[in-house]
């Protein structure tokens, strides 16, 4: 049996997200949707998994996720299916298949999903983890790339993790642009193969974009001199990067430039970036994205240009751990004391919750100072107890658990006196 196959034991790579880290997990998840349906970005949820052809056709053949890291599985009826590994190629496929593209452009929608890589675990690396993204389909204009990188930049620093903006154009498959760049990088790593790393090596022939993401010190050395792509830009590719630079600090989104940023998805072109946190260590990169102008077309659909970014949701827990929101707080913890409360006790919780109040009692028939532990323990602005005096006189005792003031008021009265 595999090492990670015990009972009690998740997979390798997976995380249960437990309390109570799982409140900022659903706390953060529903901030980033809320701020992205205030900029116009409409929630999209696509299947866990999607036909394998999907991701080799618009991620790319050569990419390391498509080579290295996909699940992929034949179904019962024989079709090869993929855990989605990212979330744009799916979202330009539902695009594509749904026609949403006939409306008015760019379309702009948001996930919040579980995506799946085989990659090696470590610290912010696991092989389920979730995503945060938006995609603006449909308009090549640099105001959209500016308005997308601004909301991921913003969102970041509201939810605690300010980060640093790493920029770059990495152009578009043309002759005149990317296309005669890669022939001059080629050149260029042909020439010094034998400096290169050994993994390396074979990158030269088909993916030498990826080589400037290399960890081997050696390559690093090497890559420090190589040629850059925003040398080498198009007319076209240069005007439209400037665009984006000149309306991020119109809009004051500080950047700094990173000429030998790649992203590893093959589908990008010119807009790329990353979004950089501070004490993460090695995986400090809480979120990328850029430019997909070709996707569309390379999933054989019509000319569609897009622009997204994915937010890693498990880095983003990582870098807020010293800082993190409380859950969201009851307002009334309710305490039965005696004979015959309990299920008075349960039924005012039940008509305060049906109020629109946050709140919780004890469901482990504990004697009053096991409630009153829990109440405290739950973080309630209010402990509502419930004798069995009260209970005949029609009132209850409000406890202020930040204060603990008591006073008695009617049960008729509780929603009123409780509710913030
Ligand atoms: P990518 O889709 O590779 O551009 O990644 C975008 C963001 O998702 C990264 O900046 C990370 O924050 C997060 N991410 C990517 N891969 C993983 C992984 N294996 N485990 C955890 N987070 C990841």
């Amino acid at each position: 049996m595999p090492e990670d196959e015990g009972s009690f034991r998740a997979p390798k790579g997976t995380n249960d997200l437990l309390p109570p880290l799982s409140n900022q997990y659903v706390e953060v998840s529903r901030a980033a949707l809320d701020t992205f349906a205030r900029a116009g970005y409409q929630p999209i949820e696509t299947p866990a998994f999607e036909h394998t052809e999907l991701f080799v056709r618009g991620v790319g053949e050569a990419s390391e996720v498509v080579t290295k890291q996909m699940y992929t599985f034949t179904d019962l009826g024989g079709r090869s299916l993929t855990l989605r590994p990212e979330g744009t190629a799916p979202v330009v496929r539902a695009v594509l298949e749904h026609g949403l593209d006939r409306g008015a452009l760019p379309v702009k929608l948001s996930y919040s999903s579980a995506m799946f890589r085989q990659e090696r675990p470590q610290k912010g690396r696991y092989r389920q983890f979730f995503q945060l993204g938006i995609e603006a389909i449909g308009s090549d204009g640099p105001l959209v790339d500016a308005e997308v990188i601004e909301i991921g930049k913003r969102f970041l620093a509201d939810v605690g993790v300010p980060t640093k903006l790493f920029l770059n154009s990495i152009g578009h498959h043309a002759n005149d642009c990317r296309g005669a760049y890669l022939g001059v990088l080629t050149d260029f790593l042909n020439e010094r193969v034998d400096s290169l790393g050994p993994g390396d090596r074979e990158r030269i022939a088909s993916n030498p974009l990826r080589t400037f993401d290399s960890k081997d010190p050696e390559t690093a050395a090497v890559m420090a001199a190589a040629p850059l792509i925003t040398d080498h830009l198009c007319e076209s590719c240069r005007a439209h990067f400037a665009g984006v630079t000149e309306t991020l600090t119109d809009i004051q989104v500080d950047f700094e430039l990173a000429p030998r940023l790649v992203r590893g998805l093959d589908y990008y072109t010119r807009t790329a970036f990353e979004f950089v946190a501070e004490g993460l260590g090695a995986q400090d990169a809480v979120g990328g994205g850029g430019r997909y102008d070709g996707l569309s077309e390379n999933l054989g659909g019509p000319p569609l240009p897009g622009i997204g970014f994915a937010l890693g949701v498990d880095r983003i827990l990582l870098a807020r751990k010293e800082n993190p929101i409380a859950p969201s707080e009851l307002d009334v913890f309710v305490v039965a004391v005696g004979e015959g409360t309990a299920r008075e006790a349960f039924k005012i919780a039940t008509r305060l919750r049906n109020a629109g109040l946050a709140a919780d009692l004890d469901l482990g028939e504990r004697a009053m100072k096991g409630q009153m532990k829990a109440a405290d323990r739950s973080g309630a602005r209010w402990a509502a107890i419930l004798g069995e005096r009260e209970l005949a006189s029609g009132k209850i005792t409000l406890k202020d658990l930040k204060t603990a003031d008591q006073k008695e008021v009617a049960l008729a009265d509780l929603e009123s006196a409780v509710r913030p």
